[in-house]
């Protein structure tokens, strides 16, 4: 069975005091015992406050980052490393979004790094793929993203793989309100999955989550949802209010 998940990127939004405020929201509000996992990631500032409030509420929400460095430790200014994450309660990490890759100029080794160092430590890692518009124009997003899967996943062993979540975001989509219609979704998730197949085992292209993103909001998730190769979504900008992130879980969530 994929996990269905709904996962909330709050990028460089909230202070401590909004990240509290939002989950204490959530410990009202929240549907308990769904079919759907709800997963958030607070900005580095807010991890520890945030994990130890879904705990004291007794919420089964995973708290994660949005990035980490590669090395285990080390003299690299300004980093945080993923045993930092996961001491202050983190238990996943996105890796590779479109903004790390685009504003940062993250390489697909160095998100392989990651990705590797994630799952040796034990944090869930969210891949992050998607094409640029003009990719997708030209008919080459499947050859984009086929190599940002084998490289970003080269050199793991299958069952350390099965525990990666996979992210399709497309770029042109990510913060400017255009989404994949279902079927561009659908379709291009159907092609990931054959491609994971192809490359490392039937068993792969079924058993991974591939989660779409790209101006998700609760107008839109239910059809994006209904998609039978779509296991959940990674959220930016409608998972920044609590009642709107709780609206978009009740529409898709069954209890
Ligand atoms: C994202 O940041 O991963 C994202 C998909 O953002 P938005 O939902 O705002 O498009």
């Amino acid at each position: 069975m994929r996990r269905k998940i709904i996962a909330g990127n709050w990028k460089m939004h909230k202070t401590i005091a909004e990240a509290v405020a939002f989950i204490e929201v959530l410990g009202k509000n929240f549907p308990r015992q769904i079919d759907i996992e709800a997963w958030i990631a607070p900005p580095f500032t807010a991890l520890e406050a945030s994990a130890s409030l879904v705990k004291e509420l007794g919420l089964h929400i995973p708290i994660g980052g949005q990035n980490m460095h590669e090395a285990a430790h080390g003299a690299f200014t300004g980093e945080i490393s993923g045993t930092m994450l996961k001491e202050v309660g983190c238990s996943f990490c996105i890796l590779g979004h479109s903004e790390r890759r685009h504003l940062f100029y993250e390489t697909d080794q160095l998100i392989n790094a990651k990705v590797r160092r994630a799952l040796e430590i034990g944090l869930t890692p969210i891949l992050c793929i998607g094409e640029k518009e003009q990719e997708r124009e030209r008919g080459e997003y499947m050859g984009v993203m086929e190599l940002q899967l084998a490289a970003g996943l080269a050199g793991i062993e299958t069952s350390l793989l099965q525990r990666v979540v996979i992210a399709y975001e497309p770029v042109w989509a990510i913060g400017t309100g255009k989404t994949a219609t279902p079927e561009i979704a659908q379709e291009t998730h159907r092609r990931i999955r054959l491609f994971l197949a192809k490359r490392w085992g039937e068993s792969m292209g079924k058993q991974l989550s591939i989660l779409y993103g790209g101006s998700v909001k609760k107008e839109n998730i239910e059809a994006l949802l209904g998609q039978p190769d779509i296991d959940g979504a990674l959220i930016g900008g409608a998972s920044l209010e609590a009642e709107q992130f709780i609206e978009i879980i009740k529409k898709v969530a069954k209890q």
